[in-house]
Protein backbone atom coordinates (compact mmCIF):
# COMPACT_ATOMS: atom_id res chain seq x y z
CA UNK A 1 0.00 0.00 0.00
CA UNK A 2 0.85 3.50 -0.37
CA UNK A 3 2.20 5.85 2.47
CA UNK A 4 0.00 5.22 5.49
CA UNK A 5 -0.37 8.10 8.30
CA UNK A 6 -0.45 7.92 12.34
CA UNK A 7 -1.35 9.92 15.09
CA UNK A 8 1.43 10.50 17.05
CA UNK A 9 2.09 13.01 20.19
CA UNK A 10 5.56 14.29 20.80
CA UNK A 11 5.04 16.19 23.95
CA UNK A 12 1.81 18.07 25.89
CA UNK A 13 0.01 20.21 23.10
CA UNK A 14 1.92 18.78 19.95
CA UNK A 15 -0.06 16.51 17.83
CA UNK A 16 1.23 15.47 14.51
CA UNK A 17 -0.25 13.37 11.59
CA UNK A 18 3.05 12.10 10.36
CA UNK A 19 3.73 9.33 7.58
CA UNK A 20 5.08 5.85 8.44
CA UNK A 21 6.20 3.24 6.83
CA UNK A 22 3.94 0.19 5.83
CA UNK A 23 5.31 -2.82 6.96
CA UNK A 24 4.67 -6.76 6.24
CA UNK A 25 3.06 -8.71 8.64
CA UNK A 26 6.01 -11.39 10.04
CA UNK A 27 5.04 -14.93 11.12
CA UNK A 28 2.09 -15.13 13.90
CA UNK A 29 1.19 -11.34 12.92
CA UNK A 30 -1.54 -9.91 10.71
CA UNK A 31 -2.40 -6.27 8.95
CA UNK A 32 -5.58 -4.22 9.86
CA UNK A 33 -6.28 -1.80 7.63
CA UNK A 34 -7.93 0.31 10.57
CA UNK A 35 -11.13 1.75 10.01
CA UNK A 36 -11.79 4.08 13.67
CA UNK A 37 -10.33 4.85 16.36
CA UNK A 38 -11.95 5.97 19.89
CA UNK A 39 -10.42 8.46 21.01
CA UNK A 40 -9.69 7.81 25.45
CA UNK A 41 -9.03 9.85 28.45
CA UNK A 42 -5.85 8.38 28.28
CA UNK A 43 -5.14 9.62 24.98
CA UNK A 44 -6.46 12.98 25.55
CA UNK A 45 -3.91 12.72 29.07
CA UNK A 46 -1.09 11.74 26.28
CA UNK A 47 -1.50 15.01 24.62
CA UNK A 48 -2.66 17.89 26.98
CA UNK A 49 -0.51 16.69 29.50
CA UNK A 50 2.26 14.78 28.35
CA UNK A 51 1.37 11.80 30.09
CA UNK A 52 -0.95 10.36 32.27
CA UNK A 53 -1.17 8.76 35.79
CA UNK A 54 2.53 8.57 36.59
CA UNK A 55 3.25 7.44 32.75
CA UNK A 56 5.15 10.42 31.09
CA UNK A 57 6.14 10.40 27.15
CA UNK A 58 9.67 10.32 26.57
CA UNK A 59 9.47 9.32 23.03
CA UNK A 60 7.19 10.11 20.26
CA UNK A 61 4.27 7.82 20.58
CA UNK A 62 1.47 6.90 18.50
CA UNK A 63 -1.66 7.03 20.30
CA UNK A 64 -4.73 4.80 20.34
CA UNK A 65 -5.67 1.25 21.79
CA UNK A 66 -9.42 1.69 21.09
CA UNK A 67 -8.85 0.19 17.46
CA UNK A 68 -11.19 -1.71 14.84
CA UNK A 69 -11.12 -2.59 11.01
CA UNK A 70 -10.41 -4.95 8.41
CA UNK A 71 -7.71 -8.07 7.70
CA UNK A 72 -5.63 -6.72 4.78
CA UNK A 73 -3.34 -9.05 4.81
CA UNK A 74 -4.09 -12.23 6.69
CA UNK A 75 -3.97 -15.75 7.03
CA UNK A 76 -5.99 -19.07 6.66
CA UNK A 77 -7.76 -18.42 10.08
CA UNK A 78 -8.38 -14.18 9.44
CA UNK A 79 -9.85 -14.00 5.87
CA UNK A 80 -8.64 -10.69 3.95
CA UNK A 81 -11.46 -8.39 4.60
CA UNK A 82 -12.69 -9.62 7.68
CA UNK A 83 -13.90 -7.01 10.24
CA UNK A 84 -11.67 -7.53 13.35
CA UNK A 85 -11.93 -5.72 16.96
CA UNK A 86 -8.19 -5.84 18.44
CA UNK A 87 -7.66 -6.56 22.58
CA UNK A 88 -4.83 -3.90 22.95
CA UNK A 89 -2.70 -5.56 25.76
CA UNK A 90 0.03 -8.81 25.23
CA UNK A 91 0.94 -9.92 28.49
CA UNK A 92 4.23 -11.99 29.08
CA UNK A 93 2.49 -15.20 29.62
CA UNK A 94 4.93 -16.07 32.26
CA UNK A 95 5.15 -14.11 35.36
CA UNK A 96 3.35 -14.65 38.41
CA UNK A 97 0.08 -12.45 37.72
CA UNK A 98 -0.26 -14.05 34.23
CA UNK A 99 -0.31 -17.73 35.74
CA UNK A 100 -2.42 -16.88 38.12
CA UNK A 101 -4.98 -15.37 35.41
CA UNK A 102 -4.57 -11.80 36.21
CA UNK A 103 -2.88 -10.98 32.63
CA UNK A 104 -4.01 -7.75 32.73
CA UNK A 105 -2.31 -6.68 36.09
CA UNK A 106 1.45 -8.04 34.40
CA UNK A 107 4.21 -5.75 34.53
CA UNK A 108 5.50 -5.98 31.32
CA UNK A 109 2.43 -6.01 29.32
CA UNK A 110 2.73 -4.78 26.15
CA UNK A 111 -0.47 -2.33 25.68
CA UNK A 112 -0.99 -0.61 22.84
CA UNK A 113 0.05 2.95 22.58
CA UNK A 114 1.21 3.40 26.42
CA UNK A 115 3.99 4.67 27.46
CA UNK A 116 4.09 2.92 31.16
CA UNK A 117 7.05 0.89 29.41
CA UNK A 118 10.75 2.56 27.98
CA UNK A 119 10.48 2.21 25.38
CA UNK A 120 6.87 2.80 24.71
CA UNK A 121 4.49 0.70 22.87
CA UNK A 122 3.40 2.02 19.73
CA UNK A 123 -0.44 2.37 19.43
CA UNK A 124 -3.44 1.73 16.78
CA UNK A 125 -3.98 5.22 15.27
CA UNK A 126 -2.41 4.55 12.57
CA UNK A 127 -4.45 3.28 9.02
CA UNK A 128 -2.40 0.22 8.65
CA UNK A 129 -1.31 -1.96 12.02
CA UNK A 130 0.82 -4.82 12.23
CA UNK A 131 -0.75 -7.18 15.12
CA UNK A 132 -0.01 -10.49 16.30
CA UNK A 133 -3.16 -13.50 15.60
CA UNK A 134 -3.80 -13.80 19.65
CA UNK A 135 -5.18 -9.95 19.56
CA UNK A 136 -7.20 -9.98 16.74
CA UNK A 137 -10.76 -11.15 17.31
CA UNK A 138 -13.09 -11.80 13.94
CA UNK A 139 -16.12 -9.73 14.79
CA UNK A 140 -19.70 -11.81 14.76
CA UNK A 141 -21.86 -10.88 11.59
CA UNK A 142 -24.32 -7.71 12.18
CA UNK A 143 -21.57 -6.17 14.76
CA UNK A 144 -20.98 -2.42 12.72
CA UNK A 145 -17.69 -1.22 13.02
CA UNK A 146 -18.44 2.06 14.65
CA UNK A 147 -20.20 -0.02 17.53
CA UNK A 148 -17.63 -2.47 17.68
CA UNK A 149 -15.04 0.21 18.36
CA UNK A 150 -16.08 0.66 22.02
CA UNK A 151 -15.49 -3.22 22.82
CA UNK A 152 -12.23 -2.10 24.39
CA UNK A 153 -13.41 0.90 26.96
CA UNK A 154 -16.58 -1.85 27.36
CA UNK A 155 -14.19 -4.12 28.59
CA UNK A 156 -12.67 -1.83 31.06
CA UNK A 157 -16.31 -1.20 32.37
CA UNK A 158 -17.12 -4.96 32.35
CA UNK A 159 -13.87 -5.51 34.40
CA UNK A 160 -14.67 -2.67 36.77
CA UNK A 161 -17.75 -4.28 37.53
CA UNK A 162 -16.69 -7.67 38.05
CA UNK A 163 -14.02 -6.60 40.91
CA UNK A 164 -16.85 -5.43 43.22
CA UNK A 165 -17.16 -8.95 43.29
CA UNK A 166 -19.20 -12.05 41.86
CA UNK A 167 -22.86 -11.08 42.03
CA UNK A 168 -22.36 -7.89 44.33
CA UNK A 169 -24.91 -5.25 42.42
CA UNK A 170 -26.97 -8.03 40.88
CA UNK A 171 -30.22 -6.70 42.10
CA UNK A 172 -28.42 -3.67 44.18
CA UNK A 173 -28.11 0.30 43.89
CA UNK A 174 -24.90 1.10 42.54
CA UNK A 175 -23.32 4.77 42.52
CA UNK A 176 -21.10 5.86 39.70
CA UNK A 177 -18.80 8.88 39.59
CA UNK A 178 -17.96 10.20 36.57
CA UNK A 179 -20.31 10.23 33.35
CA UNK A 180 -17.60 10.09 30.68
CA UNK A 181 -17.32 7.21 28.48
CA UNK A 182 -16.10 5.13 30.93
CA UNK A 183 -18.32 5.99 33.61
CA UNK A 184 -21.37 5.50 30.87
CA UNK A 185 -20.36 2.16 30.06
CA UNK A 186 -20.07 1.11 33.89
CA UNK A 187 -23.38 1.99 33.87
CA UNK A 188 -24.64 -0.16 30.42
CA UNK A 189 -22.09 -3.15 32.00
CA UNK A 190 -23.91 -2.78 35.62
CA UNK A 191 -27.42 -3.09 34.07
CA UNK A 192 -26.42 -5.97 32.35
CA UNK A 193 -25.12 -7.61 35.24
CA UNK A 194 -28.59 -7.05 36.86
CA UNK A 195 -28.13 -3.85 38.87
CA UNK A 196 -31.20 -2.79 40.05
CA UNK A 197 -30.88 1.03 40.38
CA UNK A 198 -27.74 2.81 38.89
CA UNK A 199 -27.15 6.56 40.55
CA UNK A 200 -24.62 8.92 38.21
CA UNK A 201 -22.74 11.68 39.46
CA UNK A 202 -20.91 14.60 36.98
CA UNK A 203 -20.53 18.28 37.53
CA UNK A 204 -21.89 18.57 33.76
CA UNK A 205 -25.72 18.57 32.53
CA UNK A 206 -25.12 17.04 28.76
CA UNK A 207 -23.33 13.54 30.45
CA UNK A 208 -25.73 13.17 32.64
CA UNK A 209 -28.63 13.38 30.13
CA UNK A 210 -26.83 10.54 28.17
CA UNK A 211 -26.67 8.54 31.48
CA UNK A 212 -30.17 8.34 31.49
CA UNK A 213 -30.14 7.05 27.72
CA UNK A 214 -27.56 4.35 28.46
CA UNK A 215 -29.94 2.78 31.66
CA UNK A 216 -28.78 5.14 34.56
CA UNK A 217 -32.24 5.10 37.15
CA UNK A 218 -31.00 8.57 39.14
CA UNK A 219 -28.38 11.26 38.59
CA UNK A 220 -26.83 13.50 40.46
CA UNK A 221 -25.25 17.10 39.29
CA UNK A 222 -23.05 17.74 41.69
CA UNK A 223 -23.92 20.56 44.22
CA UNK A 224 -26.91 21.14 43.21
CA UNK A 225 -29.15 17.39 43.96
CA UNK A 226 -29.57 15.65 46.98
CA UNK A 227 -28.41 11.76 46.96
CA UNK A 228 -29.93 8.33 47.40
CA UNK A 229 -28.98 6.71 50.42
CA UNK A 230 -27.95 3.01 50.82
CA UNK A 231 -25.91 2.88 48.06
CA UNK A 232 -24.33 -0.91 48.07
CA UNK A 233 -21.42 -0.27 45.66
CA UNK A 234 -20.03 2.92 44.65
CA UNK A 235 -17.47 2.60 41.15
CA UNK A 236 -15.31 5.41 40.81
CA UNK A 237 -15.18 6.59 36.95
CA UNK A 238 -14.14 10.92 37.40
CA UNK A 239 -10.51 9.67 38.12
CA UNK A 240 -10.67 13.04 40.69
CA UNK A 241 -9.56 12.81 44.40
CA UNK A 242 -13.42 14.74 45.23
CA UNK A 243 -15.14 11.37 43.42
CA UNK A 244 -13.49 8.80 45.14
CA UNK A 245 -14.26 10.37 48.21
CA UNK A 246 -18.00 10.76 47.28
CA UNK A 247 -17.81 6.98 46.91
CA UNK A 248 -16.72 6.36 50.28
CA UNK A 249 -18.84 8.55 51.83
CA UNK A 250 -22.03 7.94 50.00
CA UNK A 251 -21.72 4.08 50.22
CA UNK A 252 -23.16 2.11 52.99
CA UNK A 253 -21.25 1.15 55.73
CA UNK A 254 -19.43 -2.25 54.63
CA UNK A 255 -20.10 -1.43 51.34
CA UNK A 256 -17.74 -1.43 48.47
CA UNK A 257 -15.69 1.01 46.40
CA UNK A 258 -13.72 0.46 42.65
CA UNK A 259 -11.35 2.87 41.47
CA UNK A 260 -11.05 2.62 37.86
CA UNK A 261 -10.70 6.16 36.94
CA UNK A 262 -7.14 6.96 37.10
CA UNK A 263 -6.59 9.72 39.02
CA UNK A 264 -3.56 12.24 38.96
CA UNK A 265 -0.20 11.33 38.77
CA UNK A 266 1.55 11.16 42.60
CA UNK A 267 -0.19 11.60 45.32
CA UNK A 268 -4.12 11.90 46.35
CA UNK A 269 -5.85 12.81 49.61
CA UNK A 270 -7.54 10.07 50.69
CA UNK A 271 -10.28 9.44 52.92
CA UNK A 272 -8.42 6.70 54.64
CA UNK A 273 -10.54 7.03 58.04
CA UNK A 274 -13.92 7.44 56.49
CA UNK A 275 -12.94 3.52 54.87
CA UNK A 276 -11.52 2.79 58.18
CA UNK A 277 -14.62 3.61 60.51
CA UNK A 278 -17.62 2.43 58.25
CA UNK A 279 -15.57 -0.99 57.37
CA UNK A 280 -15.39 -0.33 54.01
CA UNK A 281 -13.85 -2.33 51.16
CA UNK A 282 -12.01 -0.67 48.31
CA UNK A 283 -10.35 -2.44 45.25
CA UNK A 284 -8.99 -1.11 41.97
CA UNK A 285 -9.37 -2.26 38.74
CA UNK A 286 -7.17 -1.79 35.86
CA UNK A 287 -7.50 -2.99 32.06
CA UNK A 288 -9.14 -6.22 31.12
CA UNK A 289 -8.69 -9.37 29.74
CA UNK A 290 -11.04 -12.31 29.25
CA UNK A 291 -13.59 -9.51 29.43
CA UNK A 292 -12.90 -8.13 25.56
CA UNK A 293 -15.39 -11.42 24.27
CA UNK A 294 -17.77 -10.59 26.70
CA UNK A 295 -17.75 -7.19 25.65
CA UNK A 296 -18.25 -7.89 21.83
CA UNK A 297 -20.84 -10.24 22.70
CA UNK A 298 -22.68 -7.79 24.16
CA UNK A 299 -22.71 -5.06 21.49
CA UNK A 300 -23.40 -7.87 19.14
CA UNK A 301 -26.75 -8.13 21.24
CA UNK A 302 -27.62 -5.04 20.91
CA UNK A 303 -26.73 -3.12 24.59
CA UNK A 304 -27.58 0.34 24.30
CA UNK A 305 -24.37 2.22 24.13
CA UNK A 306 -24.72 4.12 21.21
CA UNK A 307 -25.80 7.54 22.35
CA UNK A 308 -22.02 7.27 23.49
CA UNK A 309 -20.44 7.81 20.57
CA UNK A 310 -20.69 11.86 20.10
CA UNK A 311 -18.52 12.52 17.40
CA UNK A 312 -16.23 11.07 14.54
CA UNK A 313 -13.72 12.80 12.25
CA UNK A 314 -11.37 12.49 9.76
CA UNK A 315 -7.91 11.14 10.68
CA UNK A 316 -6.27 14.41 8.96
CA UNK A 317 -8.41 16.46 11.89
CA UNK A 318 -7.29 14.66 14.52
CA UNK A 319 -6.49 17.97 16.61
CA UNK A 320 -9.68 19.16 16.18
CA UNK A 321 -10.94 15.83 17.55
CA UNK A 322 -9.20 16.15 20.61
CA UNK A 323 -9.70 19.43 21.21
CA UNK A 324 -13.43 18.70 20.97
CA UNK A 325 -13.09 15.34 23.01
CA UNK A 326 -11.75 17.48 25.94
CA UNK A 327 -14.98 19.44 26.21
CA UNK A 328 -17.04 17.39 28.40
CA UNK A 329 -20.75 19.78 28.09
CA UNK A 330 -20.24 18.47 24.30
CA UNK A 331 -19.06 15.43 23.68
CA UNK A 332 -18.55 12.17 24.72
CA UNK A 333 -16.54 9.15 22.67
CA UNK A 334 -15.24 10.84 19.84
CA UNK A 335 -14.13 8.58 16.39
CA UNK A 336 -11.50 9.10 14.00
CA UNK A 337 -12.11 7.62 11.04
CA UNK A 338 -8.81 6.36 9.49
CA UNK A 339 -10.64 5.53 6.28
CA UNK A 340 -10.54 8.63 5.11
CA UNK A 341 -9.02 11.64 4.29
CA UNK A 342 -5.98 12.02 3.05
CA UNK A 343 -3.72 14.16 5.92
CA UNK A 344 -2.44 17.40 4.65
ZN1 LIG B 1 -9.35 3.36 26.38
ZN1 LIG C 1 2.99 -11.40 32.78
Amino acid sequence: MDAVYACVVHAAGDLRIEEREAVAPGAGQVAVRIAYGGICGSDLHYYRDGGVGDFKVRQPLVLGHEVVGRISQGTDEFAEGAPVGIHPAAPCGTCAECRRDRRNICAYSNYLGSAARDPHIQGGFVQELIVPVDQVRVLPPGLELRTAVLAEPLSVAIHAVRQAGEGAVDGKRVLVTGAGPIGLLVVAALRQSGAREVVVSDLHETPLTLATQVGATHTVQVGTADWPDEIDVAIEASGTAGGLRTCLERVRRCGTVVQVGSLPGGDTAFAGNVLMTRELTLTGAFRFDHEFDTAIDWLAGGLPVDPIVTHTFPLADAKAAFDLASDRTTASKVLLDLSVGTPR
